[in-house]
């Protein structure tokens, strides 16, 4: 009799105890989910002196998660471990849980996964739909790279005029565009936002290239009507700040599709927040020729610095080895190689090559490569 009543007064103690503990569960479960989707948990960070407002800023698809994880680690051993800088991924659909756990897992800093809405991603009113569908069908008749594919073209144009308004940038100063799939061949043993801020420089590149012209046949008439138009956000051509002569032969009668890569970039988003960038990129955009021809953000952003920054806020990250599918930068210092710094060969580097526009650059802002190089060893 005593034992049934203990186990029957047990029974009444624990049944409702055990229910409060798996509702107790569940609601922590569902608050870590939430907080997982929205706004993560904030993690314990190994760096303790100052960070610039500044993040790595990623579009990239669920299916890039391997590669991206890749590069992920690489710059993380390479440079952010020192620093903990915060990863920004950006999507124009919603990221799967397990592509946020697994880059979560490799970054040392702070996490943020957002969407990208209509305007961002989609067709402004004024586009004639059916006009780019034919464009895309005869660009891919043509053989023209990514020519037939509609989704590139909303990434070129979003890269171009958008992400830096995404709302997960607010209150940050600089931003550095990675990709899937680059890879970072040396330490980076200093911070190059703090460069960025401390020699108010406003664009940083490695690589740079010629356009294919199938891609952009209207592009340079739009920015010449667009320079009449509104001269007062163009350096002048004959101030000798003035990088016109990187982009153009003739003193801007023509265009000689040079232009930064733009898969990387350390850039101050103040510079592509201004009215005079923005007023660039919408009369591009009003042509249509995002959708109606091709025209890459790398051309756009190249242009839009070419016109509108002075030579000394324009930085080529000589000293970052980075390699992005097929090409790759690499110092050539002798010390650099010998300190196994960097995994790269100097002799395959890309800034000598034949159908690069560095040695322009360099001609063009009288410099040489060591000019650029910041951590000297
Ligand atoms: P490429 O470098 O010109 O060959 O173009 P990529 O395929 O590398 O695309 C440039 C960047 O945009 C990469 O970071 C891609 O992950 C990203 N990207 C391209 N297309 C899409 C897309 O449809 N959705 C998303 N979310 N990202 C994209
Ligand atoms: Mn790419």
């Amino acid at each position: 009799m005593a034992t049934t009543r203990i186990g029957r007064t047990l029974l009444m103690v624990l049944a409702p105890l055990s229910i409060m503990f798996t509702m107790l569960l569940v609601a922590q479960q569902n608050g870590y989910m939430s907080r997982t989707q929205n706004r993560p948990l904030p993690k314990p960070m190994s760096f303790n002196g100052t960070r610039e407002n500044a993040a790595f800023v990623v579009l990239v698809r669920n299916s890039e998660l391997n590669g991206l994880r890749e590069t992920m680690q690489q710059l993380e051993d390479r440079f952010n471990r020192k620093y903990n800088y915060p990863w920004i991924f950006l999507n124009d659909e919603p990221f799967e849980d397990k592509f946020k756990e697994w880059t979560d897992g490799l970054a040392s800093g702070q996490v943020y996964y957002g969407q990208l809405n209509h305007t961002m991603w989609g067709y402004p009113d004024w586009i004639d739909q059916e006009k780019a569908r034919e464009s895309r069908a005869a660009m891919e008749a043509n053989g023209v790279i990514y020519g037939g594919s509609e989704s590139y073209r909303h990434m070129c144009r979003f890269q171009s005029g958008f992400f830096f308004r995404h709302p997960l940038l607010d209150g940050l100063d600089y931003y550095w565009r990675v990709e899937p799939h680059v890879k970072f061949s040396c330490d980076i043993d200093y911070d190059p936002f703090k460069l960025m801020r401390e020699r108010d420089l406003k664009y940083g590149w490695t690589i740079s290239i010629k356009e294919y012209e199938s891609t952009i046949p209207t592009l340079w008439n739009t920015v010449k009507n667009f320079m009449k138009e509104h001269p007062e956000h163009i350096v002048p051509k004959n101030d000798p700040e003035s990088l016109l002569p990187w982009i153009s032969n003739d003193g801007g009668d023509t265009y000689n599709l040079c232009h930064f890569w733009s898969n990387f970039e350390i850039g101050s988003l103040a510079f592509l927040r201004s009215k005079a960038y923005l007023d660039f990129f919408n009369y591009l955009d009003q042509t249509g020729g995002f959708f109606y021809e091709r025209w890459g953000d790398a051309p756009v952003h190249s242009i839009a610095a070419a016109l509108m920054l002075r030579k000394s806020e324009v930085h080529w990250f000589y000293d970052v080895g980075y390699f992005h599918n097929p090409y790759y930068q690499c110092p050539r210092e002798p010390a650099w190689v010998a300190a196994e710094k960097c995994s790269c060969d100097p002799e395959g580097s890309f800034d000598t090559h034949w159908y690069s526009c560095t040695p322009q650059f360099l001609e063009v802002t009288h410099s040489k490569p060591t000019d650029y190089l910041i951590t000297q060893r």
